[in-house]
């Protein structure tokens, strides 16, 4: 059917077929996970009883804001944590993440990055990258940092090391930017049972981002004290316009909360406008969305293993973030792979990505998105650092349908396959 609507080489639809009869029985374990999440969700609205008049914001203070306090409860419930912040007011997973590491870490205490250097825009947040904008390390906070296993695992041995004396043991489950699988839940909990083995007061956090809804459980209930990320990817459905989420133990979501507003002032404050209604919609829907993501991870590296390049993790590998790199080999291939995925967009079809400048990354970035949220990476999109091998990270798909239209334009573009096109 899709040959109807785009012209693609007969190469091509040989591997999209052959790709799509591959992960069938993947694509069922992916439903499956979905419809246990989608009825915790609803189990979490019904049980938490939302009614009509939650949808409705406030402005000015936004003091006795129901709809907030209402949807704050449900995401706590939906991740079994004990409270949860989940605003429209963290700008972007960095600001969120931020928001929780100065909440709660205090001068002279030590963090320890139990899964080796942290996403790349938290240099700048704990001073790893020498600006000094009032970072974690200018206040006094002490950075450690556990690289991971060669084979990717966490280093159970030195975590626990490490942890001793620490405040903070800080898990990325992502891979990011990072040539390392994502964390599964169980190493999650094998990370928080090492670290409290050696330090038993030591606050295990999370960096969730991409991970939410991916398996049956969130890391609250493997062993983490709390964990953060953002709304403009997996947990917002592709609906919330913006924000992000908090949640895990009371005491220390309430220090997060007077670190977003003002100490002293708490998550009492916070006017919602007329965002809650897309926030509920948004979250109802994320575990179904973030399945159509998953999907499209796990075809497109079917697809482009099928057609000869490296892609990780292989279609076959079992998900806890909705990543999939491919290494494109030449920077000529990354333009070509984001330019095709950029062509399949929605919105801004037309438009041509390039390399560019970005804050808080250090080389520069190609970012492909045609989307409904500017910068949402729970829609399709492509992007990666320039730097070899010269990988694409490829994200999102709100549905499966058009985004495996958006990774078969990319993968048309490629230089190789446009060779071998031209070559007969
Ligand atoms: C996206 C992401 C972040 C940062 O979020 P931004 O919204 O880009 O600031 C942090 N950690 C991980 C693992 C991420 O995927």
């Amino acid at each position: 059917m899709i040959e109807q609507f785009f012209n693609f080489s007969q190469k091509l639809l040989d591997a999209d077929k052959k790709a799509l009869a591959l992960c069938k029985e993947r694509f069922a374990q992916l439903d499956e996970i979905k419809e246990y999440n989608q009825l915790k969700m609803l189990k979490a609205f019904t049980d938490c009883r939302v009614g009509g008049n939650h949808l409705v914001g406030t402005t000015g203070y936004g003091m006795d804001d129901a709809g907030r306090a209402k949807l704050e409860e449900v995401f706590a419930v939906l991740t079994g944590s004990e409270a949860a912040l989940f605003r429209h007011n963290f700008m972007s997973g960095t600001h969120t993440l931020a928001v929780a590491l100065f909440g709660v870490l205090r001068p002279g205490d030590r963090m320890v990055a139990a899964t080796g250097r942290p996403y790349d825009t938290l240099a700048g947040v704990i001073g790893l990258d020498g600006t000094k904008c009032g970072n974690l390390m200018e206040f006094g906070v002490q950075y450690d940092e556990v690289p991971l296993l060669p084979t990717g695992a966490p280093d159970l041995d030195a975590i626990a090391a490490r942890c001793r004396g620490a405040k903070m043991c800080y898990i990325q489950r992502s891979r990011g930017y990072a040539a390392r699988p994502a964390l599964s839940l169980d190493e999650i909990e094998a990370i928080s049972k090492a670290a409290k083995a050696a330090q038993p007061d030591i606050i295990v956090m999370v960096d969730n981002c991409y991970g939410e809804f991916t398996q049956k459980q969130e890391p609250t209930q493997r062993g983490a004290d709390l964990m953060a990320g953002s709304l403009i990817k997996n947990p917002g459905g592709g609906i919330a316009p913006t924000g992000g989420y908090i949640a895990g133990r009371a005491d220390l979501v309430e220090l997060c909360a007077h670190r977003l507003t003002a100490p002293g002032v708490g998550g009492e404050i916070g006017c919602t406008l007329d965002l809650l209604r897309g926030m509920y919609l948004g979250l109802y829907y994320a575990p179904g969305v973030t399945c159509e993501a998953l999907k499209t991870s796990v075809y497109a590296a079917c697809l482009f293993e099928l057609l000869g390049y490296g892609a990780t993790p292989a279609y076959t590998a079992d998900r806890n973030d909705i990543i999939t790199s491919i290494e494109t080999g030449s920077p000529a291939g990354m333009v070509a792979l984001c330019g095709g995925v950029q062509a399949a967009s929605p919105v801004d079809s037309f438009a041509a990505p390039e390399p560019g400048d970005m804050p808080g990354y250090e080389d520069p970035v190609i970012m492909a998105a045609g989307a409904f949220t500017m910068g949402s990476s729970i829609e399709l999109s492509a992007d990666g650092p320039l730097r070899a091998p010269y990988t694409v990270y490829m994200q999102g798909g709100l549905n499966f349908a058009s985004a495996r239209a958006g990774v078969l334009l990319g993968a048309e573009k490629m230089p190789g396959l446009r060779q071998e096109a031209a070559n007969g």
